[in-house]
């Protein structure tokens, strides 16, 4: 049976895409089965995994909107060893069709349940908002990574986030727990990167990864390929870094 996790942060370009797509890539290198559901309207994890999100017959919108099933909506990308549930602009208007469903947050739950024995991980990247979208994929997941930049208003944000996450947990999911922090795109030369890694490791102890990722130029050029940068450049310090943090992430999960 499957663990479900969502890469989640309302905040926009902080690294949850490159960090679901090389996570999938590396835990797929450590002989694990994963499903990664791309949850953004933009398509980046889509993409990402050398999917076309133009050329898709089925998408993660008709999953949610018209009720098919995630067997008919899978593809298997040939360039990673992972499964994809694409997405592409379509997905924006799912948002509006949602409001009116019955059991609005809990189609993507649903959904999954017909394939969580085909996987021992299914990823989820959410977009960068607190919306139906990302209820739903927090509705459906047993855990949360946030992938953050150890910047000051970075702090700000994860309050907001936490307490979506504690309500969820209240109300919907009483399975969901933070997972943990990931500290992605880091610079140690700044001074300010240090002083809010030690900030959070202060505040949330060891739900902060002890993986470290640090900015990696062969991280970004990676989806101009199609591919995760474990697959682009697997001997990059970035790879290299979420290659250990697949790792870190198979052990949690064996304590969950
Ligand atoms: P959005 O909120 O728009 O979905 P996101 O949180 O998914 O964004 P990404 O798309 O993963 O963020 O990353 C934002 C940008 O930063 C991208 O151009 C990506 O290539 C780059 N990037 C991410 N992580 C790293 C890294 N460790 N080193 C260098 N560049 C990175
Ligand atoms: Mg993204």
């Amino acid at each position: 049976m499957a663990k479900i996790f969502c890469v989640a942060n309302q905040k926009g370009g902080v690294g949850k895409t490159t960090t679901a797509v090389n996570l999938a890539a590396s835990l797929a290198s450590q002989g694990q089965r994963v499903l990664l559901i791309d949850l953004d309207p933009q398509g980046n994890a889509t993409m990402g995994s050398g999917v076309d999100k133009a050329a898709c017959e089925n998408t993660v919108y008709e999953v949610l909107v018209d009720g098919v099933s995630l067997v008919d909506a899978r593809v298997k990308s040939e360039a990673v060893s992972y499964d994809v549930v694409p997405a592409n602009r379509e997905l924006a208007g799912a948002e509006v069709e949602l409001v009116g469903m019955e059991n609005r947050e809990r189609q993507l739950k649903e959904a999954i349940a017909h394939v969580v024995s085909d996987y021992d991980f299914v990823l989820i990247d959410c977009p960068p908002a607190l919306s139906l979208l990302t209820l739903n994929g927090l509705c459906a997941a047993h855990g949360v990574v946030i992938p953050m930049q150890c910047e000051y208003f970075a702090l700000e944000g994860l309050s907001d986030l936490i307490n979506t996450i504690k309500q969820v947990h209240a109300n919907l999911n009483r399975d969901l727990k933070v997972i943990g922090l990931l500290r992605v795109m880091f610079d140690p030369r700044i001074t300010l990167q240090q002083q809010v890694s030690e900030q959070l490791k202060e505040h949330f102890g060891d739900k902060v990864f002890d993986v470290v990722i640090p900015r990696n130029v062969r991280l970004a050029e990676a989806p101009s390929y199609g591919l995760p940068g474990v697959v682009f450049d697997r001997a990059s310090r970035g790879a290299q870094a979420y290659v250990q943090f697949g790792a870190e992430m198979i052990e949690r999960v064996r304590l969950l």
